[in-house]
């Protein structure tokens, strides 16, 4: 747990807005996986969307982790962090001809299809690389996984994966193609999942699918369970892990397979957090509010999700602007306030109706629980600049990623005039 004096000393050091990474409590999270599913042969393939850091991803790869990825830039970045060719799997609707060579050639451990039309155009790739391209299929359980509609992906109306009588008979095509080695099958039915039942329910049918094509002599290997446990952004009691493990291991008695779990909020979400300095403070009638110097850029959660992260406040500044008489307005501050950032959308926002003390210019605000889907989801909107990422190993602090320059929002840019 950082300090508050840590947290001081590195916003000097750094400056602004700044992700603060603890690489212990990634540790800690990594082994209760490991320790939970110890009783199978197993891979956490760690979903490098959350976080795709190369640091982060080194740091996994010391830990034995592999890495779901959905992107074959996703997948290069994994190698290039050291994670293991044989523990990359690659998910995702829409890769393209390039995308599924890329893959073929760097020879992971398998590709995950999501439609007839990718199976398809799979197989014709790896023909003409004469090459057999190892496989699995995502199947979509048509289970409801009650969270965020915007992360729930396990439902028949979600875009992911294929029903499990599609799938039944896209194995079977696969198993008597000279091109195609179904070696795996997946689900993956939402995130910030926060109830146990769905999963398991997802398995029980996805392990009957299993029996089935062992009968029609499909005989696979790997059982990718996803990922999507949620975390406690406040007070939500969570799914525990040692229970989690044990469920999915009922379903799958009498089979010999290898689970892959794709965790990614849970491996790195509460490791992270957004240091960020009061700009000012103000009040529109009946509103206040206190303006960051961080913003939906940096942190799209609040905005898209409606997400609601916890909130620290650290008083710095020595003395509260005295603001001249003529300008005073005379309604008392309200002790509740909106915290926004500087971009131009009514929808900036990273907290809302928080209690707060009066602010001045430069305090700081903590974000807590940002380690996930927070630097990985920031753009350059409003030329703004991509937060410096730092980690804290051993108590130690390291630059893992700069803070963007001008050049860098410029450079990619040609001029036509
Ligand atoms: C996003 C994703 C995950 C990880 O989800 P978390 O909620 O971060 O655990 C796992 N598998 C697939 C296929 C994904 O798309």
């Amino acid at each position: 747990m950082l300090t508050k004096e840590k947290f001081i000393e590195l916003s000097q050091k750094y400056s602004t807005p700044l992700y603060v990474y603890d690489f212990d409590i990634i540790k800690d999270n990594v082994n209760a996986f490991k320790k939970a599913f110890c009783a199978r042969k197993s891979i956490i393939c760690y979903a490098l969307k959350a976080n795709s850091n190369l640091s982060v991803l080194k740091y996994l790869s010391l830990l034995d982790c592999g890495c779901d990825c959905v992107s074959i830039n996703e997948v290069k970045r994994a190698i290039l962090a050291g994670i293991p060719k044989y523990k990359i799997i690659y998910s995702g609707v829409g890769k393209s001809e390039s995308d599924i060579k890329e893959a073929l050639n760097l020879d992971i451990l398998f590709i995950n299809l999501e439609s007839i039309e990718e199976m398809l155009k799979v197989e014709q790739i790896a023909k003409d690389m004469n090459k057999e391209a190892r496989i699995s299929i995502r199947v979509n359980p048509n289970i409801d996984a009650k969270t965020h509609p915007y992360i729930s992906t396990g439902l028949k109306e979600n875009k992911f994966g294929v029903d499990l009588d599609s799938a039944k008979k896209m194995y079977i095509y696969a198993n008597n193609s000279k091109y195609l080695l179904p070696i795996g099958i997946h689900f993956h039915i939402g995130s910030q999942l926060l109830e146990l039942e769905p999963l398991i329910l997802s398995a029980k049918k996805v392990v009957e699918l299993i029996w089935g094509l062992l009968a029609l002599k499909v005989d696979l290997k790997f059982i990718d369970i996803g990922g999507g446990l949620g975390i406690s952004y406040g007070n939500e009691e969570i799914i525990d892990l040692y229970s989690y493990a044990q469920g999915i291991l009922s379903t799958l008695s009498g089979l010999d397979l290898t689970i892959i779990c794709e965790p990614g909020r849970r491996i790195v979400g509460n490791a992270g957090s957004l240091v960020s300095s009061v700009l000012y403070e103000k009040q529109n009638e009946n509103k206040r509010f206190c303006i960051i110097d961080a913003a939906m850029n940096d942190l799209i959660r609040p905005s898209l999700y409606s997400a609601n992260h916890r909130v620290e406040f650290i008083k710095l500044a020595l003395t509260n602007i005295e603001i001249p008489p003529l300008l005073l307005d005379s309604t008392p501050l309200h002790s509740r306030a909106d915290i926004v950032g500087p971009i131009c959308e009514s929808g900036d926002y990273i907290a809302k109706n928080v209690e707060i003390p009066r602010m001045n210019s430069g305090d700081l605000v903590i974000i807590r629980d940002v380690g996930a889907y927070g630097f990985s989801m920031s753009s350059n909107y409003n030329s703004r600049f991509k937060c410096a990422e730092v980690a804290i190993i051993d108590s130690k602090d390291r630059l893992i990623r700069k803070r963007d320059d001008f050049n860098d929002l410029i450079s990619n840019e040609i001029e036509f005039l």
